[in-house]
Parts: structure tokens; C-alpha cells; sequence
């Protein structure tokens, strides 16, 4: 190794020169530092004022695994581990503005990705050396003995605990999604080197099914234990080469190697079901569930760790749609459907922009017969597709996020129609918008309906909310604020599609809502079914002791509506008084003055 020659260094006294040591003659000065720097565990390096690599001499080999000419031009910061950047950043830049010299214990990390302790010094150097403004020698404390072993050992013990924390996830113990990823993009990468082209492998994506219940049920504490007996019952059948991570929530990937043919991942796949045959335990609870899996194989189903994920986790989507419980490979079916998804989500952004959506009307009436109120129902009217209904829809701009804007614009559009109805003189009524749980959770939501308000003018009190169950307990603490937020506005509430989750019966009191409505399956089913019966006799009693009143949607005919009536329901609407209709309608038909 040579020291380079343009290098002014001044080390002892003197005036800067090249390479003296009081009075020493020059050659002697580079030969002993240079027997320094090669026997000894340190690396002295050089930057520019961007903290970039100029020079490095020393031993860069063993101490950062890689050669002195692999690091030059990189950023400082890429020496370090990533916890440690902004340390190293903060310090060589006290060093560079001369507020600090000296030295300080940082982690570097090497060319394996290995993480390692060391000590560096470093210092200003004078404006006269080209293009460096700091240099710098580290020391590798890993290669230190004796009285810095303990210092040694506890900075490992960090080190791992950060490696473990940052590659693990810290509930189940199984691999985190970044590690996961890692590991399959190496798996790619080992099996286009393989020589034998047949063989394939395979990532498996698993969702458990109904684990919200769970843990609405149970609590999220319950919940928590189950995801580790299930990571736990998992790891007993995977080999010790899969991968097993949780990518988030109720989510696991597996890697599995070197499958062998499409065959043997539906033997894994049966492996698997069975495994979630038997209850789990958790908590010394007897807990029951499925799972759904979807698998994409390589190289067929995508070349890339992304890929593999995301048509894993399209066929898991998929199998769960299809009832549950069951496995399936990603497939031309699959692929098309997300194609079609896509397709729709930019149709629907489109829409969006040139402002196609409006919204219809549905009266609700009282047991007389008479409006009392009416439930706005978004209509999207595509210029290629004619009048599209929100089940065609909804689920789309919910995963994309579009229901958002499509939400706002429904409530701004609400408020509109009421104050032209108020100036064409018909009496005020309360029209009920729905909110969508993507919508609900929404931290600006009061804000922006509040802005809503004030830009129409509208009044408030003609506003009502409807939000479901789930949407509302989702987030239970969050969504009650939220609540009581738009009841201090002004407006009404409602929950929407009320008995179909888990939490209603023993949740509902703290909610300030006003109105329930029931689920129109319990509507379907009266009044021949007797269970149906049963629910929502339970609901009206429930609802009516708590002070809300309760809206039967869905009605269909004169018998539900004459049954209902006799169990002192308050309010109706369905297809029996009207189908929603567009605003001209509603007030050709129903409006009064
Ligand atoms: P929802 O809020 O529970 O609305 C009731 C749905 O039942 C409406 O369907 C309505 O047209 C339909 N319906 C009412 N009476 C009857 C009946 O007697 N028989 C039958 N078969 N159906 C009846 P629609 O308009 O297709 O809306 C479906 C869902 O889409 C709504 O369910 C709501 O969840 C969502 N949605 C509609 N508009 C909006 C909106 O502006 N924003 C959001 N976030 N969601 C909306
Ligand atoms: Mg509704
Ligand atoms: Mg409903």
C-alpha cells in the first residue's frame, strides 16, 4: 500500500509539509505509518464537504470487507449502520465547522452487512489539501481484548438486539415483511442460477379468516396470542428452509423452496388447511378459525420478490371471496380480475376528475305512510357504462382510497340539494349520507365535513350520518370522538346495516347515535322466520330503552311493513314506498310544502 503522495498531512508541530515528523526524514515517516496502518485493526479516511470518500488507507479490507477502491466516491453515511447515520452525520459535521474535534464509538457496517464497533477520531483538515475537508482514523473495537471485552460484548448484544428487532416481528417471533422480502429476492436470484429449470418454488400467502371477530370478540390481548400459536403451529410443519413471516395484521407469508412440481404445493396447501382443523388455544380460550392461502409460483407467476407477493396475496383475496377456508393458485382468473380492478380504479379516478358521480334519493316514511326523512344514494353516471350502482363500485374506490373524495363530494352535494329545495319552498328534511369506514377513519373527517357545511350553507341539523357497526368499532376509542364530534355540529346519526356485527348488543349504549337500522336480511326474513322474528323484536326493545329509534330497510311488501308496524317499528323504507330516485323525482313524488 503506498500513502498518496498529493496527502499534506501535519501530524506533530512544525509547518504542514509533506509527510514530516519532527525533522525525521520524510521516507522514514511514511514507512513506520504505513507499518501502522497495515498491522494494526484501523483505516484512516478522507472526505469532501459532502461527506463523501475521497481516500482510504489502512486496512479497509478486513475491517469493512471490502477494497479501499469500493468505497471511494460513496457517502460516508453508507459506512454506517443505519441506526447510526444521523450520529455520524452530526458529528463529522461539528468536525467539518470546527465545533468539535475528537473521537467518538459508532457502528460501521460491512460489505456483508455485518455491523461491527468502532472508534473514530477525526479532525478538520487545512483548506491547503485538495478536495478533502475531514479526515479521520477508525479503530475496529471488535478486535479489541482485555479491558474493552465487556464494552465489546455489550455493543454486540445491541447490535443483535437491533438486527433482531429490525429483520423480526416482535409478537410471533417470525420473520418482519422487510426480511421476508429480502430473503425471497435472494430466492429469486438462487433459482435463476440454477441449473435445473424445472424445478420451481412457491410463496404462500395466508390470512386468517374472521380475526377481526376474534378479536372484537375475545379482546386484542386474546387476539395477540392466537397469531402465536398459530405462528407456533405453523412452524411445526414448515422444513427447517422455508421462510416463515408475518407481513402485518393476521397476514403470513411462507417461502417454500424447492417444491418440486404444482403438485406437491397443493399437497403443502392440504398440509396446511388440516393444520387449522383443530382449535387453537389461546388464553385457555378454545378458539376455532380457518385460514385462507393463496400461492404464486416461480418462475411462472412473476420472476420478482414484489410480484410473488402481490399474486400470492391476490389468490389468498381470492380464495377468501370464494367462501373461506381454502386454498388457490394465482390463475388466469385472478389475473384477469385484478386487471379489471385496475381498470376500474383509473375509470374511476377519471369519473372523479370530470365529476361524474350524483346522487338519488329513497324516502323513509313513518307508519303512516307519510316522508319523514330519505337516505342519499350515490350514482355513478359513466358516459360508456350507463348508470352504475354502487355495488359495482364502492369496493373498488374503498381499497383505492377514491371513496374519499367520492364521499365528500355526495355529503357537498346533499347539502346543495336541501338548501334548493329549502328555496323552492319545500319543508326541511333530514337527508341521511352514507359514510364509509375507509371515509370514517379519516383524521380530517370533522374538519373537512365541518368546511362542507360552511361553504353551502347548509344546516347541519338536516345532516345525518350513517356509519356502520364495524366502521364505528374498528377503532372504538377513536370513532366514539369522532361521533360525538358531528353530534356537536349538528348532525344526526345512524347506524347503518345495525345486527350484523358482534359488538351491538353490548356496545351500543355508549354510542351517541339516534337512529339504528337494521339489516335488511332480518327484513327478508319476516315475518316467516322465526329467528328473524326473535332479532329483531331484540333490536326494537334495545333500541327503544336506549332512546334511539329504529329504521326497517329493505321492505318489499305490505305484510313486512304491516308486521313491522305492529312491533312499533318508527320508520320504513325500501322498494315497497320507493326505489331511490333522482332529486326531480323525489320532488315530483314525495316532497311537500
Ligand atoms: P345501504 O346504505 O345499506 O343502502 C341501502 C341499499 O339498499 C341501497 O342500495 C338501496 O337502494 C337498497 N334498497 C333500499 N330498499 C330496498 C329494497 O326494498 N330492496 C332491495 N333489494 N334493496 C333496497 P344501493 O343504492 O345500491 O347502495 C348500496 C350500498 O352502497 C349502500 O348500502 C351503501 O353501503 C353504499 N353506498 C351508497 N351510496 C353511498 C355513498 O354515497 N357513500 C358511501 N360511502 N356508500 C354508499
Ligand atoms: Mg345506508
Ligand atoms: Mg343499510
Amino acid at each position: 500500500m503506498t500513502m498518496k503522495k498529493s496527502n499534506s498531512v501535519k501530524l506533530r508541530g512544525g509547518k504542514p509539509g509533506p509527510f514530516t515528523v519532527d525533522g525525521e526524514e520524510p521516507g522514514e515517516t511514511v514507512k513506520r505509518l504505513t507499518r501502522a496502518l497495515k498491522s494494526l485493526p484501523v483505516m484512516y479516511f478522507e472526505m469532501n464537504g459532502d461527506f463523501e470518500i475521497k481516500s482510504v488507507t489502512g486496512e479497509t479490507n478486513t475491517l469493512l470487507g471490502h477494497p479501499a477502491g469500493g468505497i471511494i466516491g460513496r457517502p460516508a453515511g453508507d459506512m454506517f449502520a443505519p441506526d447510526d447515520r444521523g450520529k455520524a452525520g452530526d458529528f463529522f459535521s461539528r468536525i467539518s465547522n470546527g465545533s468539535d474535534h475528537g473521537g467518538d464509538e459508532f457502528s460501521m457496517i460491512r460489505a456483508d452487512g455485518s455491523v461491527f464497533p468502532v472508534h473514530i477520531c477525526a479532525t478538520s483538515l487545512p483548506a491547503d489539501v485538495p478536495e478533502a475537508r475531514i479526515g479521520g482514523l477508525a479503530v475496529d473495537l471488535s478486535k479489541m481484548h482485555g479491558n474493552n471485552r465487556d464494552l465489546e460484548k455489550k455493543h454486540n448484544a445491541l447490535i443483535d438486539y437491533a438486527i433482531y428487532d429490525s429483520t423480526h416481528d416482535l409478537l410471533t417471533d417470525a420473520f418482519n415483511r422487510d426480511m421476508f422480502v429480502t430473503r425471497l429476492q435472494v430466492e429469486t436470484i438462487k433459482a435463476d442460477r440454477r441449473k435445473n429449470k424445472e424445478s420451481i418454488f412457491a410463496v404462500m400467502c395466508i390470512g386468517l379468516d374472521r380475526f377481526k371477530d376474534v378479536n372484537e370478540m375475545y379482546g386484542t390481548r386474546t387476539g395477540d396470542a392466537l397469531l402465536k400459536q398459530v405462528v407456533a403451529r405453523l412452524r411445526d410443519l414448515l422444513r427447517p428452509d422455508d421462510v416463515l413471516a408475518r407481513i402485518y395484521g393476521d397476514k403470513f407469508m411462507i417461502i417454500f423452496s424447492d417444491v418440486g412440481t404444482y403438485e406437491d404445493t397443493i399437497t403443502i396447501s392440504e398440509k396446511i388447511s388440516r393444520a387449522f382443523g383443530d382449535p387453537f388455544f389461546a388464553e385457555g380460550i378454545p378458539i376455532p378459525i380457518s385460514a385462507s392461502m393463496g400461492i404464486s409460483i416461480h418462475p411462472d407467476d412473476g420472476r420478482d420478490a414484489e410480484e410473488l407477493m402481490d399474486k400470492a396475496d391476490a389468490a389468498m383475496y381470492y380464495a377468501k371471496d370464494r367462501g373461506r377456508n381454502s386454498y388457490q393458485l394465482f390463475s388466469r382468473e385472478i389475473h384477469d380480475g385484478i386487471v379489471q380492478k385496475l381498470r376500474l380504479e383509473s375509470d374511476l379516478r377519471q369519473a372523479v376528475r370530470k365529476d361524474e358521480f350524483l346522487m338519488y334519493y329513497q324516502p323513509i316514511v313513518d307508519p303512516a305512510g307519510a316522508i319523514a326523512g330519505m337516505e342519499s344514494l350515490v350514482r355513478w353516471q359513466s358516459p360508456s357504462k350507463g348508470l352504475v350502482m354502487p355495488s359495482e363500485f364502492i369496493h373498488v374506490a374503498e381499497k383505492s382510497g377514491i371513496i374519499v373524495e367520492i364521499g365528500y363530494r355526495a355529503i357537498e352535494q346533499v347539502c346543495l340539494q336541501n338548501m334548493e329545495w329549502l328555496a323552492k319552498g319545500y319543508s326541511p328534511y333530514t337527508v341521511a349520507v352514507n359514510l364509509s369506514t375507509y371515509q370514517f377513519r379519516r383524521p380530517d373527517l370533522v374538519k373537512e365535513i365541518a368546511a362542507i357545511i360552511e361553504r353551502t350553507g347548509a344546516d347541519p341539523r338536516r345532516l345525518k350520518f350513517e356509519i356502520t357497526e364495524t366502521g364505528i368499532m374498528e377503532n372504538e376509542k377513536e370513532g366514539i370522538e369522532r361521533l360525538h364530534e358531528l353530534k356537536a355540529m349538528g348532525c344526526s346519526l345512524s347506524i347503518d346495516d345495525f345486527g350484523t356485527g358482534y359488538s351491538s348488543f353490548s356496545k351500543i349504549h355508549d354510542l351517541p347515535v339516534d337512529t339504528l337500522k337494521t339489516d335488511k336480511s332480518f327484513i327478508d326474513n319476516v315475518p316467516h322466520s322465526m329467528k328473524a322474528v326473535a332479532i329483531l323484536t331484540a333490536i326494537l326493545n334495545l333500541a327503544h330503552n336506549l332512546g334511539f329509534s329504529v329504521v326497517a330497510e329493505g321492505i318489499e311488501n305490505n305484510e313486512q311493513y304491516d308486521f313491522l308496524r305492529s312491533m312499533k317499528c318508527d320508520f320504513f323504507q325500501g322498494y315497497y314506498f320507493s326505489k331511490p330516485l333522482p332529486p326531480e323525482e323525489i320532488e315530483k313524488q314525495f316532497l311537500l310544502r
